[in-house]
């Protein structure tokens, strides 16, 4: 198969393992800067054009689009699709994921575990938007955040409602999240391709931090996950309509609940510490999934 990685940099390690493993299994692999794809829209024969010359030939398309250029990605992206090549995982599945409330309403829609989370936008709706997620301590998160920037645990009522104020004063939509302290500053990563969780590792926060994310200093280990968190992990990838996916899940006092779906998930952390080959496996998926001219909507929303 010819596969197109669309990416910014062909040096990230999950870009490197994407071509390595495609390439080893005797595929033609070519990393497409994703701001350097421009394309055609008018024309009867969708066309996206890189460095002067049409793209053409391609098989399948693997997005590893970062949050910062999702809108732009998604564009690339759906071309690729009208013009009949597979995508890993599809456009509207990636957009509907980043939007963090969509991802949890549609989430919440089917019934999967999540925090118990509001929204609001006027300051005067926040004492009882506090009250309604069950009072402090509580998570506030800014919209955009990623990486765990824009997460903030406010211990105290007094504290929420500052922070939360500030929030809105400064004109960031946020959510408001119930506090899993049971989760011991832990979280699972769930790596899912197709309808399995083909690794799993846990995220520790590190001492005095309750945000695992590992660019904040958490680590991470091997972990066995429950049949229900797996179920919950596979279920939540589906909701969103994504193949391939990076659900992060708390264990909470009644069960497993989804925090995020992410839609391109980085290979290093989970491939070192699992020791699996899972850009292969998501070569693999390819290998059985991708045939020209397959796209198509799986979920709604
Ligand atoms: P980001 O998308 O920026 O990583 P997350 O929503 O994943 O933001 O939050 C970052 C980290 O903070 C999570 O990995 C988790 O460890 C911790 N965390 C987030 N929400 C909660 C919550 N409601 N209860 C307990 N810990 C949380």
């Amino acid at each position: 198969m010819k596969i197109a990685v669309l990416s910014r940099n062909p040096r990230l390690y999950s870009t490197r393992r994407l071509v390595e493993a495609g390439q080893q299994r005797g595929h033609e692999m070519q990393v497409i800067d994703t701001l350097r794809a421009y394309m055609n829209i008018a024309s009867h024969k969708p066309q996206i054009h890189y460095r002067g010359q049409a793209l053409e030939g391609f098989d399948a398309v693997i997005p590893r689009i970062g949050a910062s250029v999702t809108f732009y990605g998604c564009a690339v992206l759906r071309q690729f699709e009208m013009m009949g090549v597979y995508p890993l995982n599809e456009s509207v599945a990636i957009s509907r994921s980043r939007d963090k409330l969509r991802a949890l309403q549609l989430l919440s829609r089917k019934g999967i575990g999540l925090p118990v989370t509001g929204f609001a936008h006027s300051p005067d709706d926040i004492p009882d938007l506090i009250q309604m997620v069950g009072g402090a301590p509580l998570v506030i998160k800014v919209l955009e955040g990623t990486q765990g920037m824009g997460v903030v645990l406010a211990e105290t009522h007094k504290a929420a409602e500052s922070v939360i104020e500030a929030f809105l004063g400064l004109k960031q939509d946020i959510m408001v999240q119930e506090y899993i302290q049971e989760a011991g500053g832990a979280d699972i990563r769930c790596f899912v391709v197709g309808d399995k969780v083909i690794a799993a590792m846990k995220r520790q926060a590190k001492a005095g931090e309750f945000r695992s994310n590992l660019h904040r200093g958490g680590s991470a280990s091997l972990i066995k996950i429950t049949p229900e968190e797996r179920m919950t992990a596979v279920r939540a990838a589906r909701v969103m309509g994504l193949n391939v996916a990076g659900v992060d899940i708390l264990r909470s006092n009644h069960g497993p609940l989804v925090m995020e779906v992410n839609s391109s998930p980085g290979l290093e952390g989970i491939e070192t510490t699992t020791g699996k080959d899972v850009a292969g496996m998501i070569i693999q998926y390819l290998e059985k999934n991708a045939e020209p001219g397959q796209t198509r909507t799986k979920g709604r929303g």
